[in-house]
């Protein structure tokens, strides 16, 4: 499936297009702003402008031979790079093909679904390795047209920690001395973590939050959704696709949003329950492994439960994003005896808690019945 339109960004598009018909399109940019907000798509509509075979004066023309590859992610001088996990590597040859079969693996999982959020056992970041194989790349000449796009995806992963240390400096090398034919396209979330010298070489492009209309077009044309549920889905996504994604999975379908939603009530419900054993059933309810995503979305969910309650019981009711028409439920459980907003903002911190705990190897079952114990403690 090739990538969706870009949504939203009409004035950076309209920068960038300005720029380049003006042949002044710096070689290295950053394209940064919140996480979620199609940065990365940004920065493939970049990358199509460059290679497109007759751009438009807003920007490429979409229908070429080359911009049609780059939406399939199949042009071979397009080059994505992201952070992926570490993977068991005897030597540093090993890591570097390790490191870019599983590269690889995850363009393939884009291609057949381009709303595809990764999950991984182990944080991601940017290894030596990475960099040796994008400095090899950047190193060839043209497989077909006459320049190079990397996108550098997260680049903040790139931090000197110890691990990469070396690697972010073997990638300012490239940033210093760029091919002729190359085009550098950064992209980052949290632009504070770059190294300052790698900052001070890129051209900084901000991306703001969509709006809420432009995230429901989104879910309405791309995913299809009814458009009050990609309405109220819109409302809650802090103006990111990303964030709308992460809580619609299974390619968004309606049935799953619904399903996360009952069940987060029933969990926040369960949490407050007199009873041990209503913890205890609600928790086990849950599937206890193989839908890691699933499970986010429970999470998710059950913080979103919350954040409506602390609406509710901070006085704000037409701030309720989520549960609009269980406002008296919400209403029933904010009038509890020993409830206080601060209360709930503990708990949500609880739910946090859970969802990195929810990134590693335990189990969720285990996961939820210490959670719903902490949330009822936050709540009472
Ligand atoms: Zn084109």
């Amino acid at each position: 499936m090739p990538l969706p339109p870009v949504y939203g960004h009409a004035d950076a598009r309209a920068m960038l297009a300005s720029a380049a018909r003006a042949g002044n399109l710096s070689q290295s940019l950053l394209v940064h702003g919140p996480a979620g907000i199609g940065k990365e798509r940004m920065a493939m509509w970049l990358a199509q402008r460059v290679m497109c075979e007759a751009p438009r004066a807003d920007g490429p023309c979409g229908q070429c031979r080359s911009c049609r590859s780059i939406d399939r992610l199949e042009h071979p001088d397009v080059h994505w790079f992201f952070p992926l996990p570490r993977p068991d590597a005897a030597t540093p040859e090993k890591l570097r093909d390790k490191l870019e079969e599983a590269r690889g693996v995850e363009l393939e999982a884009r291609r057949a679904n381009p709303h595809h959020v990764p999950q991984f056992d182990k944080a991601p970041a940017y290894f030596m390795g990475t960099i040796q194989n994008l400095q090899r790349l950047a190193g060839m000449r043209p497989a077909v047209g006459s320049r190079k796009v990397f996108v550098v995806g997260d680049a903040e992963a790139m931090v000197p920690q110890e691990s990469s240390q070396e690697a972010a400096n073997a990638f300012l090398k490239l940033l210093e001395e760029p091919p002729a034919d190359t085009t550098l396209i950064l992209t980052s979330s949290n632009p504070g973590a770059l190294l300052p010298t790698i900052k001070s070489r890129v051209l900084p492009i901000r991306l703001l939050r969509l709006t809420a209309d432009e995230v429901r077009d989104f879910l309405v044309r791309e995913l299809k959704m009814a458009d009050g549920e990609a309405a109220s889905l819109a409302a809650v996504s802090e103006g990111a696709i990303g964030r709308a994604l992460r809580l619609a999975p299974a390619g968004g379908n309606a049935g799953t949003l619904q399903r996360q939603r009952e069940t987060g009530r029933e969990l926040l419900q369960a949490a407050l329950a007199d009873s041990e054993a209503a913890r205890f059933a609600a928790a086990n309810a849950v599937a206890p492994s193989g839908a890691r995503g699933e499970f986010t979305g429970t999470l998710e969910s059950l913080a979103l439960w919350l954040r409506d309650l602390m609406a509710i019981a901070a006085g704000a009711p037409d701030t309720v994003a989520y549960a609009g028409a269980d406002e008296a439920l919400l209403r029933r459980l904010a009038s509890r005896p020993g409830l206080r907003a601060e209360g709930v903002a503990r708990a949500i911190l609880h739910v946090q808690e859970a969802q990195e705990m929810a990134g590693g190897n335990v189990n969720p079952q285990l996961i939820l019945s210490d959670l719903l114990r902490s949330v009822r403690r936050a709540l009472s």
